[in-house]
């Protein structure tokens, strides 16, 4: 049976992302839904990378066959001692709208000077392979917290993440220019550069 890529996710803007990047290794990419597998995970680990590990994880225990890959991803404002982080989904309560959030972190970083404002966003990537090893990349963007919530596109905490280089936050950023820099985007380059070194090694 040809081996396949489920990615443990039911977000289909992530599906679209990872199907792009992961064109040119010729393998069919679902998403955990799709191959069948409902489960609700509990992520409870310390880290991005282990966050990562265990949706892969579980996954991977319903199909061993598979190959598994989850992210997990947040921000990281360094004066809030890396504040939302692994919590970024559930800061101020699951529920709780971005507009509430952003709110809040722009509060508590009010009348903190630009140099101290410095910010990032991280997106680790797990594989879990059939024969039970994991590989396990990261991916940032460095930012600042912006002075005031600007821009409509992106999502979560994108109004609020200003991006030096480009002179905006990330909601003022089309797509296709988050894309490019994106935490996630280059953790996902990262990965099917791991995946390409282990398939040619089975292949020896
Ligand atoms: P998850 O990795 O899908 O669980 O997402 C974690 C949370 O991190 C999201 O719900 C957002 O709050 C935040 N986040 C991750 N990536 C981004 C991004 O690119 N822009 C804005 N917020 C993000």
């Amino acid at each position: 049976m040809k081996k396949r890529i489920v990615f443990a996710t039911g977000n289909e803007n992530k599906m679209k992302e990872i199907r792009m990047i992961m064109a040119d290794l010729g393998m069919d990419i679902v998403s955990m839904k799709e191959a069948g597998v409902d489960l609700d995970i509990v992520e409870d680990g310390m880290t991005f990378e282990e966050n990562a590990e265990i949706k892969a994880r579980a996954v991977s225990r319903v199909l061993t066959s598979d190959i598994v890959l989850a992210d997990d991803s947040g921000l990281e404002i360094d004066y809030l001692d890396k504040a939302p982080g692994i919590y970024s989904a559930r800061f101020a309560g699951e529920d709780t709208s971005y507009d509430i959030k952003n709110r809040i972190l722009l509060d508590r970083m009010e009348g903190v000077p630009e140099e101290q404002r410095t910010a990032r966003f991280v997106c680790a990537v797990a594989a879990v392979f059939p024969d039970g090893t994991v590989s396990t990349v990261r991916g940032t963007v460095e930012g600042k917290v912006a002075e005031e919530s600007e821009g409509e596109n992106g999502f979560g905490y994108d109004p609020i993440f200003y991006v030096p280089e480009y002179g905006c936050t990330t909601a003022q950023m089309t797509p296709e220019q988050k894309n490019e820099i994106s935490h996630r985007g280059k953790a996902l380059h990262e990965m099917r550069e791991v995946l390409k070194k282990r398939f040619r090694e089975e292949a020896l």
